[in-house]
């Protein structure tokens, strides 16, 4: 399904889309708060779509395996955008064909995004990482920064970080190995509040290492209004990224980098 998520975005600029083999989840921490995922499980449920009928309870689903095979134009996708892979819940073999389908698809890019960095780093030596796969941890405020140590110890070939909601300030990451870092304010109801000078912080970090930025949204309780510009400009740098054909042959056009900052050409080089 296509996607609003801004950095859920394709080479070519549009939408990519959302895989759920998995749905559903449980909170571990203060970013799960108020979890899009719950709040829309239990819409789908009422909805009476097949995939929500336990609502937000953690279900795996076997027929929705070879979706991405089935699209054969290249995509950026974001992978259980209703859960979260590495819930304890999830067992290791449904994992690896998760894992084996996103290899098999090899001309897609595959956004994988936990919380569970512990059970991440402990799977690290069962996961036979693909190269299309970016691996990202999310993290809220300082309190939770070991993710970002855990997802460092990782095999995964692009790691990333999605600071979002940003809860509290992170003034000095550990941005070792670290490819692309994502910040986002909450949104919807009672959302919490962010601050720009924790932004900014967090942008100039990337700036001084080098790594793509990309600032989502400030958020609050109507985002649209809120919108996404930080110091007179959106920030929508990302990985380069090879796009690849069904046959996994390197179709990536000149010129066709995801990086699209002018402000910043030496990100263009990273290759
Ligand atoms: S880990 Fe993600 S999906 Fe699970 S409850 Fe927290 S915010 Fe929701």
């Amino acid at each position: 399904m296509v996607t609003k998520i801004e950095w859920v975005r394709n080479s070519d600029g549009t939408q990519g889309k959302t895989w759920n083999p998995v749905t559903g989840c449980t909170k571990v921490s203060p970013g799960c708060k108020h979890c899009y995922a719950e709040r829309m499980a239990l819409r789908l449920r009422a909805m009476r779509q097949p995939n929500y009928v336990n609502g937000f309870k953690l279900t795996t689903h076997e027929h929705m395996l070879e979706l991405p095979l089935s699209w054969k134009k290249p995509q950026m996708i974001f992978v259980n955008s209703m859960s979260d892979l590495f819930h304890e819940d999830v067992p290791l073999t449904f994992i690896q064909k998760v894992f084996d389908i996103m290899r098999r698809a090899s001309w897609h890019t595959f956004q994988v995004l936990t919380k569970r960095s512990r059970r991440l780093l402990e799977l690290d030596q069962e996961i036979d990482w693909p190269l299309n796969v970016w691996m990202g941890v999310s993290v809220e405020n300082q309190d939770y920064t070991f993710r970002i140590e855990h997802l460092g110890q990782t095999r995964a070939h692009l790691k990333f970080l999605s600071l979002e909601p940003l809860l509290g300030p992170l003034s000095s990451l550990n941005l070792r190995g670290i490819g692309w870092v994502i910040v986002g304010g909450e949104s919807g109801p009672y959302a919490r509040p962010i601050k720009k000078e924790w932004v900014i912080v967090i942008r100039d970090q990337c700036l001084a290492a080098n790594i793509p930025f990309f600032f989502k949204q400030w958020g609050g309780v109507r985002k649209k209004r809120t919108g996404r510009v930080l110091q007179d400009r959106t920030w929508d740098e990302m990985p380069y990224q090879k796009t690849r054909d069904a046959l996994g042959r390197d179709v990536t056009e000149a010129g066709s980098m995801i990086i699209r900052d002018p402000q910043r050409p030496s990100l263009v080089s990273r290759n």
